[in-house]
């Protein structure tokens, strides 16, 4: 093994600039797996014109939103007691592909839900998962999200 010239350890530690967000189209196909268009599925929601009506749109407007690097939409979907203050995306994860694997409640005439998901992703190249259950709860006619345990 060949050893590399170590960095100067002086450089700022955000040096790089973080990779631009993918760009998304609004005919792009949506990332959240629905058969619909980005403008049509979860843009709607990401651009304000609508709100997700259930937890499981919700869910999945918030993972495209990780994948175009939405933070704004993250923060105010997010519940007010539970939310961070920014969002930290790692410019190595790379979202490839969401499957929603279980739904408790969380419909139009729920007040809470919960969403049971698996999101896939690389991170430097390697493929991953990120299986979490999520809760939601509707705020002033809202869905937003609470927090998630992992599976
Ligand atoms: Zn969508």
């Amino acid at each position: 093994m060949s050893r590399r010239k170590p960095r100067p350890r002086t450089a700022p530690a955000r040096a790089a600039a973080p990779a631009p967000a993918p760009a998304l189209g609004p005919d792009a196909p949506c990332p959240c797996g629905s058969a619909a268009a980005y403008g049509q599925c979860c843009g709607r929601f990401h651009s304000g014109v609508e709100r997700a009506p259930t937890a499981e749109r919700l869910m999945r407007s918030r993972y495209s939103a990780f994948v175009v690097r939405d933070e704004g939409y993250l923060l105010r979907t997010w519940a007010a007691a539970t939310r961070p203050r920014s969002v930290d995306f790692d410019p190595e994860t790379r979202w490839t592909g969401l499957e929603v694997l279980d739904t408790t409640d969380g419909t139009l005439f729920h007040t809470t839900g919960t969403v049971t998901f698996a999101a896939h992703y690389t991170h430097a190249g390697e493929p991953g998962a990120l299986r979490e259950r999520s809760r939601f709860e509707k705020d002033g006619g809202a869905w937003v999200y609470v927090d998630g345990t992992f599976d």
